[in-house]
């Protein structure tokens, strides 16, 4: 394959996505991700960065109220949006982050600001949305960010008392972004509103290089999706990549014997994609669907639900 080939990889979660039996929500998504491929195709064709195109692609994810970041996030348990959200570059191990940040519409751009500015990996809640403002990116009201599918997930949660990941309560999930440049260099962005129902203050692994999110030119990029416990108790996305760099493994190889990890260690619920350094994407999960998408060495573009 040529070395200049990229390859492009998001997900939209992992869950049980009850919602895709009706075929006309599967259209939807499969829809929104081709829309979002052809979009990083674009850039990554006429040589754009890994780094540039992840977070293109990872905010205009965040945009589509279908999907748990950004615009449609789900909600904690006192019906706030509290965003998570963290970008890196595989060939510097530069890292932006945000947790639990407040009033912004597009976290990944927010992490970019901080993964620029170099003098920190991860700013919270106030400090973050004061930085996104120093950072130049507007404030807005969090009202804007709330749908009513999301308030009546929320409803429905707390009259079981129950945490829910976002994609077993009918409702679509966390979103992710890896990339592959001709240059051979590698990023991942995961941006996400966490667990539907989940307490004020809670930070999942999406925003933790190293669990939900990391990119290392020689290994892989990975986003990971599901329940976010389990992928920082399991270190999932460094593990995976260990795996590469230490076992020489490819990357659906250590994306499988990271997964069946995190099953029999944690009974471990999620999945991720990965292009590891040769360009090559992997998908995998121990939930029933993940939604994810694809394009291999500059390929066709593909779109799955099902594993
Ligand atoms: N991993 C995310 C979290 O725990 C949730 C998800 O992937 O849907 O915050």
């Amino acid at each position: 394959m040529a070395s200049k080939a990229f390859s492009l990889m998001i997900h939209g979660g992992a869950g049980r996505i009850r919602e895709v039996q009706d075929p006309l929500v599967a259209e939807q998504y499969h829809a929104a991700m081709l829309r979002v491929l052809e979009a990083g195709r674009e850039r990554l064709a006429r040589g754009e960065r890994a780094l540039d195109t992840v977070e293109y692609c990872a905010a205009l994810l965040e945009d589509d109220p279908l999907f748990n970041a950004g615009t449609g996030a789900a909600l904690t348990r006192a019906g706030t949006v509290e965003l998570d959200a963290a970008i890196m570059d595989g060939t510097t191990l530069g890292v932006g982050a945000v947790g639990a940040v407040r009033g912004i519409a597009n976290p990944i751009r927010l992490a970019r600001a901080i993964l620029e500015d170099g003098a920190h990996v991860l700013l919270v809640a106030e400090g973050a949305a004061n930085f996104a403002r120093q950072a130049g990116l507007p404030p807005i009201d969090e009202s804007r960010l709330i749908t009513a599918q999301r308030r009546e997930q929320l409803e429905r949660t707390l009259r079981r008392g129950t945490v829910t990941l976002d994609h077993d309560e009918s409702a679509p999930g966390t979103i992710g972004a890896v990339a592959r440049d001709q240059r051979g260099h590698l990023a991942a962005a995961t941006s996400t509103g966490g667990m539907n129902g989940q307490r004020p203050g809670r930070v999942g692994d999406s925003p933790i290089a190293g669990a939900g999110v990391y990119a290392d030119d020689h290994t892989a990029a990975i986003s990971a999706t599901g329940l976010g416990e389990h992928f920082l108790r399991s270190v999932f996305a460094k593990d995976l990549a260990d795996r590469i760099e230490l076992l020489d493994l490819g990357g659906t190889e250590a994306l499988a014997a990271s997964l069946r990890r995190l099953r029999d260690r944690l009974d471990g619920y999620g999945g991720a994609i990965v292009i590891d350094h040769a360009g090559r994407c992997a998908a995998g999960t121990t939930t029933p669907r993940m939604i994810h998408g694809w394009i291999e060495h500059g390929g066709a573009s593909e779109t799955r639900i099902d594993p």
